[in-house]
This record gives structure tokens, sequence and C-alpha cells, in this order.
């Protein structure tokens, strides 16, 4: 933790994944922060976002 984590808004979570992974799955998490399992597929984007919980699924692009 740095003095910068400090912070009334966290920001959303980012989750890095293989640059060939078409398909995220989300649930938030699991426990009492969960939502229903929700599958993303990137669709050529570079990243999508969780329309339940804010996290940002990114695709990682150096090799
Ligand atoms: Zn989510």
């Amino acid at each position: 933790m740095t003095p910068k984590d400090r912070q009334n808004i966290e920001p959303p979570e980012v989750i890095v994944v293989a640059a060939d992974v078409d398909e995220v799955r989300c649930d938030g998490g699991g426990g009492p922060l969960g939502h229903p399992v929700v599958w993303y597929s990137f669709d050529g984007a570079s990243e999508v976002e969780c329309g339940y919980c804010d996290r940002k699924f990114v695709k990682k692009t150096d090799a």
C-alpha cells in the first residue's frame, strides 16, 4: 500500500487477460459482492467493462 492507494473511491478493478482470449467471464468475484455470471466478448476490442461491477478486462498486448 502506498499513500496513493488511500482514496475514498476505489478505482475499478482491472483484470489483464491473455491476448488470444476472446471471451471473459465475470461474477464480481463471488461472495456477497458478486453478481450473476456474465460473459463478455472482446469482439475485436482491446478491453471490455463489466456492466455489473465495473471491472475492466484488458488484453495483454506486449508479448
Ligand atoms: Zn462483473
